[in-house]
């Protein structure tokens, strides 16, 4: 098969909007829809400090390495890795050093953000004490707020996240499915600030996870191929393997899902506009409850809880 675009052996093919790409057209498109997405999520940013959520899996690699060629050249813009350590064995570290690697590579400083340290509990230690609950319901909440934590603390204008095109069609799918139209207008990327909250954007939104993870071998960049022990539990799975079976009989369900959730979105900040978030009397951090989802599951898991302050 070769290249829709030069006479070169094509290394992916696209369904969705038809053709066949070789390795250098592929690095090129993933470059121009990241570079349309950051100039439409960050509209006219020209200083300022951008956080980006470095996990040291391929999508947070990706999006670190595009984001350091999109801002490297402003002097104006200072650009910092946030890397969170949830505590799960066998797991954690080997990412941890290939996001260490890939920020010495590109010479972008990073923050480790222990979960330990900030929160008095693992991902694992929870998982043991909850073992009725998925690990991954606790785990991304209380990965969300440490990063925007370290974020708003680093004085982050905006945070990037490595969200590609399949993460966020299954989030919508999922939100859809459960009804929760609250969780679904709050996702990424914002369209709004909030007290409290940093920005999140998702640049390789119309990047499908397979282009990324070609992407980031193309491009010999120093990701971890782990799995976390606690995936295969997810909720995410189901959406995961429908979603799939949709973009193959119908390509384009994706981009169709995106497309969904903008238009929700649009309505909504037309009509209601997002509600100002309270305080969790937990840890101050933003919540619409009055404790947080990070708070509310410590508390599940110890009988004492989250110190409340009054
Ligand atoms: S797969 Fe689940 S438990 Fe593992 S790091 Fe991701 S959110 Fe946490
Ligand atoms: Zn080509
Ligand atoms: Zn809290």
């Amino acid at each position: 098969m070769r290249c829709s675009a030069c006479p070169e052996p094509a290394i992916v093919d696209l369904p969705y909007r038809g053709g066949h790409l070789c390795s250098g057209h592929l690095r090129a498109s993933v470059w121009e829809r990241y570079r349309r997405e950051m100039h439409r999520q960050l509209p006219g940013f020209g200083a300022g400090t951008v956080a980006v959520a470095l996990s040291g899996g391929k999508d947070s690699s990706v999006a670190l390495a595009l984001a350091q060629r999109y801002f490297g050249r402003r002097p104006t813009v200072r650009l910092l890795a946030i890397s969170v350590d949830e505590g799960i064995d066998g797991y954690r570290a080997a990412t941890l050093e290939a996001a260490r690697r890939l920020c010495r590579s590109l010479g972008v400083e990073q923050v480790v953000v222990r979960a330990e340290r900030e929160l008095g509990t693992t991902t694992d230690a929870l998982a043991r004490e909850l073992a009725g609950t998925p690990p991954c319901s606790f785990c991304g909440v209380w990965r969300r707020q440490l990063l925007n934590r370290a974020a708003r603390d680093a004085g982050a204008d905006a945070l990037v996240l490595g969200f590609n095109l399949d993460d966020l069609a299954q989030t919508v799918l999922m939100n859809l499915v459960h009804g929760d139209l609250d969780r679904l207008v709050r996702m990424a990327p914002h369209r709004r600030r909030q007290p409290g909250l940093v920005p999140r954007v998702a640049p390789l939104a119309q990047v499908p996870e397979r282009e990324v993870f070609l992407y980031a071998l193309a491009e010999g960049l120093p990701f971890d191929h782990g799995e976390c022990p606690h995936a295969a539990r997810a909720q995410r799975n189901r959406f995961r393997a429908i979603v799939w079976e949709l973009e193959e009989a119908q390509p384009g369900t994706r981009q169709a899902l995106l497309r969904t959730h903008e238009r929700l979105v649009e309505r909504w900040l037309a009509t209601d506009g997002p509600g100002t978030p309270g305080r969790c009397r937990g840890c101050g951090e933003p919540a619409s409850d009055e404790l947080c989802r990070a708070c509310e599951f410590r508390r599940r898991a110890s009988p004492v809880g989250p110190e409340v302050a009054a």
